[in-house]
C-alpha cells in the first residue's frame, strides 16, 4: 500500500486545542506547509504565545459559538487535541473529565455533522489499554483502562466509531505513548501548570528551580528497577497527524494506530541522559511508587509505519532532551514568564 503523502492534506483544518503542547507543534507544521488552519482553544491550559496568527478563543462546551466558528471558517477536517490529561486529577474529579473529554467531544462531532465536515484525527492514548498484559503493546491489546482519564479517551474512540458507522465520519485515533521534546528552534515546548511530567521536571532541576528529581519507585521488575516508558518527539507526533489526515482525505474510513518508537527508556536512564544533555548534576532521590504507574509502557507493532509511512525522525532521547532543554533555557518560567 502507498503511504499517504502529508503534503496532500487539504484545509482549512480546524485544530481543537491548537494552543496546547502537541496542538501548537501541529499548527506550526500545517502553517509551514501553507495548509489553511483554524486554531480553536479556550486557553484554559493552552498558551496564546504558542500560536502565530489568530486563535478562535472558544470553549468546546459552548455549542453555539462552536457552530458559528464552523459556519464562518468552513473547515474540511478536524484535528482534535482539546482534552484534560491528568490521570491523578481524573481520579479525584472524574466529572470534569467526563464533561470536558466526553461531552465536549460530542459537541465537536455534532458541530462537524451539522457542517458536513467528516474527517477527524484524534489524540488517543496508550492509557486506553490499561495494565499491560503483554509488552510491547500492539493495537489489538485489550482496551481496559484503569483510570477515568483512560475511560474517557476510550469513550471518545467509541463515539467516533459509532458516528463512523451511522453518519460516515472518517476518523483516526492515534494512541500516543509519552509525548516529549520541543520544537528544535526552541520557541515551542512543553509547559503545563502544574507540571507533573518527568522530562520538564528533570530540566527544572537542571535550571536550579527544583532541588532534586523524585524517582517514583526503584523496585519495578525492569533492568534498573525504575519504570520504562516510550518517549516520542512532539514533532514526530505532529507529522503523524498530517499523515493520518491525508489517509482519511484519500478515502480511508478509520484507523486506530499507536504512536511510539518501540524502544523503552527507564527513569534513571532519562535522568542520566539529561545530565549529559544539560551539563548539570541533577540530584535524584527515590521515593514511593506513584499509584497507577505500570512498570512498562512500550509501543509494539508496525502499523504506523505500514499505514502512515511514519518513521520517527527526532525521537532518540538525545534529540528529545536537546530540544526540550533549548526550550527550557529560553523559557525558564514557561511561556508566560
Ligand atoms: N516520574 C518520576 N518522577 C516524576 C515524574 C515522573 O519518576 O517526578 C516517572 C513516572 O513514574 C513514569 C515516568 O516518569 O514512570 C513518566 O512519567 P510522566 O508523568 O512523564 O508520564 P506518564 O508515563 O505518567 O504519562
Amino acid at each position: 500500500m502507498n503511504a499517504p503523502d502529508p503534503k496532500t492534506v487539504r484545509g482549512p483544518v480546524l485544530v481543537a486545542g491548537g494552543a496546547g503542547y502537541i496542538g501548537s507543534h501541529t499548527v506550526r507544521l500545517l502553517q509551514s506547509r501553507s495548509i489553511p488552519v483554524v486554531v480553536l482553544d479556550n486557553l484554559s491550559t493552552g498558551h496564546r504565545e504558542s500560536v502565530q496568527g489568530e486563535i478562535e478563543v472558544v470553549d468546546l462546551g459552548d455549542r453555539k459559538a462552536l457552530g458559528e466558528v464552523f459556519a464562518r471558517t468552513k473547515p474540511v477536517a478536524v484535528i482534535h487535541f482539546a482534552a484534560k490529561c491528568y490521570v491523578g486529577e481524573s481520579v479525584t474529579d472524574p466529572a470534569k473529565y467526563y464533561r470536558e473529554n466526553v461531552t465536549y467531544t460530542w459537541n465537536l462531532l455534532e458541530a462537524m455533522r451539522a457542517a458536513e465536515c467528516r474527517d477527524i484525527v484524534f489524540s488517543s492514548t496508550c492509557a486506553t489499554y490499561g495494565e499491560p498484559v503483554q509488552v510491547p503493546m500492539t493495537e489489538d491489546h485489550p482496551q481496559k483502562p484503569i483510570n477515568p482519564y483512560g475511560h474517557t479517551k476510550l469513550h471518545m474512540e467509541h463515539m467516533m466509531h459509532d458516528y463512523g458507522k451511522a453518519y460516515g465520519l472518517r476518523w483516526a485515533a492515534l494512541r500516543y505513548f509519552n509525548a516529549a521534546g520541543a520544537s528544535p528552534a526552541g520557541d515551542l515546548g512543553e509547559h503545563h501548570e502544574p507540571e507533573t511530567h518527568l522530562i520538564p521536571l528533570v530540566l527544572q532541576v537542571a535550571l536550579g528551580q527544583r532541588e532534586e528529581i523524585l524517582v517514583f519507585g526503584d523496585d519495578y521488575p525492569t533492568r534498573d528497577g525504575s519504570c520504562i516508558r516510550d518517549y516520542i518527539h512532539v514533532d514526530d507526533l505532529a507529522d503523524a497527524h498530517l499523515r493520518a489526515l491525508a489517509l482519511l482525505q484519500g478515502g480511508r474510513e478509520s484507523l486506530q494506530c499507536n504512536l511510539g518508537t518501540g524502544t523503552g527508556v527507564t527513569v534513571f536512564e532519562m535522568i542520566e541522559a539529561a545530565r549529559k544533555a544539560t551539563g548539570h548534576a541533577i540530584p535524584a532521590r527515590t521515593v514511593e511508587r506513584r499509584p497507577g504507574d505500570p512498570a512498562q509502557l512500550v509501543s509494539g507493532g508496525t502499523r504506523a509505519k505500514d499505514e502512515l509511512g511514519w518513521v520517527p525522525q527526532r525521537s532518540g532521547i538525545e534529540s528529545v532532551l536537546q530540544d526540550a532543554w533549548r526550550f527550557h533555557e529560553a523559557h525558564p518560567r514557561g511561556y508566560d514568564g
